[in-house]
Formats: structure tokens, C-alpha cells, sequence
């Protein structure tokens, strides 16, 4: 096998994204898939809805062609109502099942039919993520239930309650799946590096401090322990936002 595997996660301190955290995620943030069972016209659109799901947070989906070693297979079977998502006994493989509501496809954005939400809703329990009425701990351990004013499709994909206005589909994740996934493996790329860069913020607030204390006190400046904590309040702020390792603590 590829080493690749779902462990015990921390759950996040906000209820309202714990609600919807099972208590299990990849030991990784880039996680192989095969869908080639599909055909090539399906495979096709379900591969460009896993592309846009991977730019939600920084999980990475990478296209395989073996059943037998990837992370997740995707399969359609007949008889289903919706989907199921089931990990096997050592948690090295996932499997979604699943069988098309209608003939019309999966495409991101597709708002004629439920298989985009429905596909993602399988792929969100495929890394992590649970119903948020389900308090039972059965598929990750977390026990969490969401607040029921959000346990709806508007805020999470993996809510059984459709809201309104989003009633059948529109193939993209909701905010409370967003704020999930990105707690589980951390912002996509981009954000990290705005993140990261905001680091400077808190340097720079410290030393105009520090000049002024090494000014009244010019003779101790240099041997004081103060004059060593901005690096170490440096370290820490690195440490802290550095590449989502602060939020899949927390
Ligand atoms: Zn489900």
C-alpha cells in the first residue's frame, strides 16, 4: 500500500464546525482517487468536480488508475438511493458508491440535478466529514452534533435538510464544509502564503517597543530576557500559522 491513511483527528473547538468533523482525516494532504469504472463521459465530470473540490481547503486529489491501490475508489451501483461511503477495515481505502439520480452528469455548478451535491456530500465523508444531525460517533468517533438552525444544505452539503433555495443542487461546497475541510487540512496554497505573510504585522509592532526599552535602559538592554522574547514571539507566530498547522489543531 502507499502509506496513505485515515487516523484520529482533533475536532475543531467551534461547535459549529466540530458538527459536521466525524474525527478521522487523511494522514496526508494530497490523496489519490480512481474513478475510471465510471466510463469515460462521467469519469470526466466527476474528475473536474474533484479538481474544484480540491481547491477548497489544502487537500489534493490526484487521478489514478489502479482500484486496487488508490485512496478512494468511485464506483456507480445500481440500487442505491443517493450514495454510501464506506471505509474499509484498516482505514487504508475508501470507497463511494453510488448511482446517478438522473442521466444529466455531475458537472460543478450543475443546478438541474441532485449529483454534483450528492457526489460531494460522498467525498466530504471520504475525508473527514459527517452528517451533523449524526451524534452516534459511528463513522470517526466525534459525537458533535450541529446547531440545528445550520443543519441545513445552505451551510453543509452533508446536511439532509435542503434549504429553500438551494433545493436541488448547485455542485459546490457550502461555507460550514469549507470552514471544515480547511480545518482538517489547512487554507488551499494561496491563503496560506497571505497567512504567512502577515507574520511581519506582529515583528514589527514588537520592535518599535523593544528600541524604546533598550533606550531607557541602555545599560541592560543587551542582557535582559526581553530583549530575547520578540524572537521567540517570532517563533511562535511562524510556527502557529504555519501551512494550517495552527487550525487542524484547534
Ligand atoms: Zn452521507
Amino acid at each position: 500500500m502507499n502509506g496513505d491513511q485515515m487516523i484520529n483527528a482533533p475536532v475543531s473547538s467551534n461547535n459549529d464546525v466540530a458538527g459536521i468533523e466525524s474525527g478521522k482525516k487523511w494522514n496526508t494532504t494530497t490523496v489519490t482517487y480512481d474513478d475510471d469504472s465510471l466510463g469515460s463521459k462521467y469519469a470526466a465530470q466527476v474528475d473536474g468536480l474533484i479538481s474544484y473540490a480540491g481547491t477548497v481547503s489544502d487537500l489534493k486529489f490526484v487521478k489514478v488508475d489502479n482500484s486496487a491501490t488508490a485512496d478512494i475508489n468511485i464506483q456507480f451501483v445500481q440500487g442505491i438511493t443517493g450514495g454510501n461511503t464506506v471505509y474499509n477495515n484498516d482505514d487504508t481505502q475508501v470507497t463511494i458508491q453510488f448511482q446517478p439520480l438522473t442521466n444529466a452528469g455531475f458537472d460543478i455548478g450543475d443546478a438541474t440535478n441532485g449529483n454534483a451535491d450528492n457526489l460531494l456530500h460522498e467525498l466530504g465523508h471520504a475525508v473527514g466529514l459527517k452528517h451533523p444531525f449524526d451524534g452516534s460517533g459511528a463513522l470517526g468517533g466525534n459525537k458533535i452534533t450541529l446547531p440545528s438552525n445550520l443543519d441545513n444544505t445552505d451551510y453543509t452539503l452533508m446536511s439532509y435538510t435542503h434549504s429553500s433555495d438551494k433545493s436541488i443542487s448547485d455542485g459546490l461546497y457550502s461555507p460550514g464544509d469549507i470552514s471544515a475541510l480547511q480545518d482538517l487540512y489547512g487554507a488551499p496554497a494561496p491563503q496560506q502564503t497571505v497567512q504567512q505573510t502577515s507574520t511581519v504585522t506582529p515583528v514589527a509592532q514588537v520592535n518599535p517597543f523593544l528600541a524604546m526599552w533598550a533606550a531607557m535602559f541602555p545599560t541592560i538592554a543587551g542582557s535582559s530576557p526581553l530583549s530575547a522574547s520578540p524572537v521567540g514571539l517570532t517563533s511562535l507566530l511562524a510556527n502557529n500559522q504555519n501551512n494550517g498547522m495552527f487550525a487542524s489543531n484547534g
